[in-house]
């Protein structure tokens, strides 16, 4: 009898953005004139830079002829790609990390999710509420949970992140003896950032309690000020107890295209059943290696086009783009009297709905705006009362969007 895998039964069903189309297709049958726009699902709007396009065409092309056919890459990634990630990424900011710890992948949704396999079943994990929800449902899968309770899976410890302590996690108690740690700065969905202070105390935590930290900085092109870490590497001792997700779907257009890399560094130390001290990165290459084939080479080619000059100018104009959007919502959102966070260094932009709950004020704005937003609550139990609205659109949609959500609020 061919029996499936329990795990999956756990998983509550995320029915956040099947729900929020169904509310919108309902809303759209009931109103054919009205014009929605969309401010909801974190998915880019602008077309691949034109370098990066440039690099995707050559690296086509060359596949299309004997002498510069590629097959089979390195698992890791091509070695250009690497060289140049570690040089402008890591090694321009001040932070140490060499080419032969950057793993080129199709994303940071598969290696954090991904990334869990490599622990025991019997670690104590710390997530974040709200979260990005891969972290969670993939260690539910690999059975490192309980059921599903009242809004919360048992046998995880989870780091509230609520107005009374500014959406940051508070340091789990030592007598939780957490070891893996999930963080993601500038965060999804809150907008929040940490200062290196903060995550600096992350990084102590971990060395003490021989820790892990996974970091997701998905949107770290999004920090524009310099006293914010953009990388957890420019943390002193980080080198040993963290790993670092970085994509370029957010921060180049990437989100169809699929690129992406994981950091794990050479001094980066777990442990064995008997305590001793091994090394992280020999396991992750390892199970890259086994179950992953690399990038297809066009694309490496047009993630490489991304550190080019013209490359690095464009990139940065499509996230000065967005974080222009950001700020018109930020201030509109503040102008109507609304608490917020995010929207500065983050496109996204948390806001506290006034007591009102997650999805009634997704209906209100629906309705009365023709806008669509992410309730918060679809993100966890702290989630609750606050709605994410994303600044991946065109200037003139948000600005429309913000005239007519004025005119619903008043
Ligand atoms: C969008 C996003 C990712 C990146 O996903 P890709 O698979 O690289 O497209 C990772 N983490 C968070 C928190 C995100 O919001």
């Amino acid at each position: 009898m061919i029996r499936i895998n329990q795990n999956y039964t756990k998983l509550k069903a995320s029915y956040l953005f099947s729900d929020i189309a169904k509310r919108v297709a309902k809303y759209q049958e009931e109103n054919p004139g009205a014009d929605i726009i969309r401010l909801g699902i974190g998915d880019v709007t602008k077309p691949l830079p034109d370098a990066c396009i440039r690099g995707f065409q050559n690296g086509v092309s060359e596949m299309a002829s004997e002498d510069t056919f590629r097959g089979y890459g390195p698992e890791q990634g091509y070695a250009f790609l690497r060289e140049k990630i570690a040089a402008v990424d890591f090694q321009e900011k001040g932070a140490d990390v060499a080419p032969d710890e950057i793993f080129v992948s199709d994303g940071a949704k598969c290696d954090t999710g991904n990334f869990q396999e490599l622990f025991a079943q019997d670690i104590n994990i710390a997530i974040p509420d709200p979260v990005y929800p891969v972290y969670l449902d993939t260690n539910v899968m690999a059975g490192r949970t309980g059921e599903f309770i009242d809004g919360r899976y048992e046998g995880i410890k989870y780091l509230e992140c609520k107005k009374e302590n500014n959406f940051l996690p508070a340091l789990p108690d030592k007598n939780e003896s957490i070891d893996l740690i999930y963080l993601c700065f500038p965060n999804n969905p809150t907008g929040t950032t940490i200062t290196k202070d903060g995550l600096k105390q992350w990084v102590d935590y971990a060395k003490e309690n021989s820790a892990l930290i996974l970091f997701d900085a998905a949107y770290e092109a999004f920090v524009r000020d310099s006293d914010i870490p953009r990388s957890i590497y420019e943390i002193e001792g980080a080198r040993e107890v963290a790993v670092e997700f970085r994509s370029f779907s957010k921060t180049a257009g990437f989100t169809g295209t699929r690129c992406g890399y994981t950091v794990v560094p050479k001094e980066c130390r777990v442990y064995d059943e008997n305590g001793d001290e091994t090394m992280l990165h020999p396991l992750w290459n390892r199970r890259q290696s086994t179950k992953f084939n690399g990038v297809s080479y066009p694309v490496q080619k047009a993630a490489e086009a991304i550190y080019s000059e013209e490359g690095r100018i464009q990139t940065n104009a499509l996230v000065s783009y967005y974080l222009k959007n950001a700020e018109l919502v930020r201030m509109a959102m503040t102008d109507l009297g609304f608490d917020l966070v995010g929207g500065d260094n983050s496109p996204y932009i948390w806001i506290d709905g006034k007591g009102r709950d997650s999805w009634e004020f997704f209906d209100l704005l629906l309705t009365k705006a023709g806008v669509v937003c992410t309730p918060g609550a679809g993100f966890g139990k702290c989630g609750q009362g606050y709605i994410r609205i994303s600044a991946f659109n065109s200037r003139e949609n948000v600005e429309k969007a913000m005239e007519r959500m004025g005119d619903a609020l008043k």
